[in-house]
């Protein structure tokens, strides 16, 4: 008699009439180190088709998750699935989202060690989809208890708040994250989630003054416009027509078919009220949203010195409401600069363009500040406020990190280079931690291995980021040049310093066939993901981040104390330089990669199937790249640099004892014995497999599917 173990190999499906063999022909195989070519892209692709097609969007490399978008619902997520993951282990079940989160937190349970999950992929792959799979997964199967539901709550609704803020329908995703965010989940000695903290990367600010066209603005805005009371936005002095704003006009598609403004407001309005915000919290907040909105439609004539002047006073009424401040003088800040001169103030007035660039830039500032605002209020009812303190000192952490893709529009700019520049970090580490861990599994296990070639990308990273030679250290220099400087001369700067560089060309370091498809104000950055085209228009700027000192200073007066707390007045007095934009990213993207290198990673990598958001489309093409990016085939490779297989001797003995009378039904001695005599009487030749300390490594598929098929016969 055979003994079937309960759950199946492959892919939930229970293999009954059909053979092991031919399942695998439709369905693939669920770990591409099975695959028996496993250097080829086009097995590794195929093999993602079939999947993909039979709905099967998860696919493991070892225990890499990758998970393709099925642009679709699909029936995998319900309670009765998260129970099935539950303290499973990873290859008794078919791959699943609910896997990683299970495997972490068993980790963290059994080895007290913090861990984190990495989600990386190009926008609309699902990184945000399947941070959001991870969080429902712990709140649902974690210990609970009526203060940890608290917690588990503001954990849960935190998302559609920041989502509200923090994403916009751009060209590529109806729903992408403008900012970066990384939340660690803290556990308490039970294993119950007790309180979580959130940090944020870089929101994309420039977005709340200009859309491309088919992109909107941050949700909010039109979540407020569709779904507010009438009373509220009579209160707020708005209109509910979004066609009014001109911060809400310049994509062109203030309605979006997927997207329902109306039902999302009481969303995030009934989100608000669990993480914590009284009426009044929420009326300030809308308050600057609303703010927002009224700044955009602020415009200026020219008077016959050609300075300024404003034309919309109704406008400015209702933003001095709004924002608690003089009208009179929030009037005058918008059309002057004040200068310090021999240390006289002198109001200087501003012409049409730069009091229009003025209002941008307080646009900006006052939405990107109350982002960081609002996140800082979130971690303020997601910590962690047990009595017994005990607890805390063993709480430990799962990280879940989802930060914006890969990006290459037609146009690149600062955003684009800030964003790319954080996957090249995320992908280094990607190859220090699963190259490192796995020397690290042969190693501990005693079993030799060979090293496997793969693209450092460490030289981008350095393009990047080196001191004073990098593009960053180029582009802080020029910033410090204010009246001279310019983006050309940026330009010019890094043309000078980086000439030889192989992964960056200008127009002017180029052969004849860069020249053609490169623009003058450009410079052209060889991604380990490809190549991108960055134009240096509006660098400078960016990365200098300035608001006029007289704005501000209205800005600090502000007596709606959500302003007050974004701009304070030590500001004004600070002579010491704020840091550039850029250089904040680069160090913030520093501490992030300490706090991930402290913890045990876990990867999720998500594919995008088609440019087009439909389901069942597998765009070979695009799917290709992405493989190839993400390092997919190099990391096939790593893990099967020795051996294709492996597990404990434990849960393989479980599996296959049926298959040898000496370990049927049960074997008394050790674990590793056992499996020693079972793999005798299976007949694996020496050069099939070795014997680790707590593990049996298969060094080829072949070996292994044999064994699963005698289970079935
Ligand atoms: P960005 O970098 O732009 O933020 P992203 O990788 O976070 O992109 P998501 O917002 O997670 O992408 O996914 C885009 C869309 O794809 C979702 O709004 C949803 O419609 C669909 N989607 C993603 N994952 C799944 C899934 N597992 N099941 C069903 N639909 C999904
Ligand atoms: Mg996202």
């Amino acid at each position: 008699m055979k003994y079937r173990a309960a759950a199946p190999a492959i892919d939930g499906i229970r293999i009954t009439m059909e053979s092991a063999l031919t399942a695998r022909d439709r369905v693939g195989v669920q770990d591409f180190v099975l695959l028996e070519n496993y250097t080829s892209e086009a097995a590794f692709i195929e093999n993602l088709r079939k999947r993909f097609k039979e709905n099967l969007i998860y696919t493991y490399i070892g225990s890499v998750l990758v998970s393709v978008n099925p642009y679709k619902e699909l029936e995998i997520y319900s309670k009765q699935h998260m129970e099935r993951y539950r303290g499973v282990s990873f290859y008794e079940v078919s791959p699943h989202i609910y896997a990683i989160a299970d495997n972490s937190y068993r980790s963290l349970r059994t080895e007290r060690k913090d861990q984190c999950i990495l989600i990386s992929g190009e926008s609309g792959a699902g990184k945000t989809e399947a941070s959001k799979k991870i969080l429902q997964y712990y709140a649902v199967t974690c210990p609970a208890s009526e203060q940890v539901e608290t917690v588990k709550d503001r954990l849960l609704q935190s998302n559609p708040v920041l989502e509200a803020f923090g994403n916009a329908k751009t060209l590529r995703n109806d729903n992408s994250s403008r900012f970066g965010k990384y939340m660690d989940v803290q556990f308490d000695y039970k294993g119950a989630p007790v309180g979580g903290h959130i940090l944020n990367y870089l929101l994309e600010k420039s977005r709340v003054v200009h859309q491309n066209h088919g992109e909107r603005n941050f949700h909010i805005f039109y979540q407020l416009l569709e779904g507010g009371e009438e009373d509220l936005l009579r209160r707020l002095g708005l209109e509910r027509n979004a066609q009014n704003y001109q911060y809400l006009v310049k994509g062109q598609c203030a309605r979006v078919s997927s997207i329902n403004d109306k039902s999302e407001w009481k969303i995030v309005r009934k989100a608000l009220s669990v993480i914590n915000f009284n009426d009044d919290d929420v009326e300030e907040l809308l308050s600057i949203v609303a703010s927002v909105l009224h700044l955009g439609n602020v415009q200026f004539a020219k008077d016959e010195q050609g300075n300024a002047q404003v034309t919309t006073e109704n406008q400015i009424k209702y933003l001095a409401r709004l924002l608690s401040v003089d009208s009179t003088v929030l009037r005058e800040s918008l059309i002057h600069k004040k200068i310090i001169a021999k240390g006289e103030e002198l109001n200087s007035p501003l012409n049409q363009e730069q009091a229009a660039y003025a209002r941008d830039a307080l646009a900006k500032a006052i939405y990107g500040r109350t982002f960081s605002w609002l996140v800082r209020k979130i971690n303020k009812s997601l910590s962690y406020k047990g009595a017994d303190m005990h607890s805390l000192g063993n709480a430990s952490v799962i990280g879940l990190l989802d930060i914006y893709g890969f990006e290459v529009f037609q146009h690149n700019s600062f955003e684009q280079f800030c964003i790319n520049y954080c996957n090249e970090k995320l992908q280094q580490l990607f190859i220090e931690l699963t190259l490192k861990s796995e020397q690290e599994e042969y190693e501990s296990e005693g079993i030799a291995w060979e090293p496997v070639q793969y693209f450092n990308n460490k030289i981008i990273c350095d393009l990047v980021e080196e001191k004073y030679k990098g593009i960053i250290s180029i582009l802080d220099e020029e910033c410090l040049r204010p009246g001279e400087a310019t983006d050309w001369t940026f330009l010019e700067k890094l043309e000078d310093t980086v000439k030889n560089h192989p992964h960056f060309v200008t127009h002017k370091l180029g052969d004849q066939k860069t020249r053609k498809c490169l623009g003058r104000e450009e410079f052209r950055l060889l991604h380990y993901a490809g190549e991108v085209n960055y134009s240096v228009k509006g660098f400078l700027d960016k990365n200098n981040d300035l608001l006029f000192r007289n704005l501000k200073e209205v800005m600090c007066n502000s007596g709606n104390p959500i302003v007050h707390q974004c701009f304070d007045r030590s500001e004004l007095t600070d002579k010491k330089r704020p840091e550039t934009a850029a250089t904040q990213f680069k160090n913030s993207l520093a501490q992030l990669m300490e706090i991930l290198m402290s913890k045990e990673p876990s990867y999720v990598r998500c594919i995008k199937p088609n440019d087009a958001k439909q389901a069942a489309r597998f765009d070979e093409v695009l799917i290709r790249h992405q493989v190839k990016y993400l390092g997919l085939i190099e990391n096939v490779r790593v893990r099967r640099a020795g051996f294709a297989y492996r597990r404990k001797y434990e849960i393989f003995l479980q599996r296959y004892k049926s298959l040898c009378p000496e370990t049927w039904p049960n074997w008394d001695g050790r674990a590793m014995d056992g499996v020693a005599v079972l793999v005798k009487s299976l007949g694996y030749k020496p050069e099939e497999y070795k014997m680790g300390r707590t593990k049996i490594f298969i060094r080829f598929p072949k070996t292994l599917f044999a064994t699963e098929d005698a289970l079935e016969v």
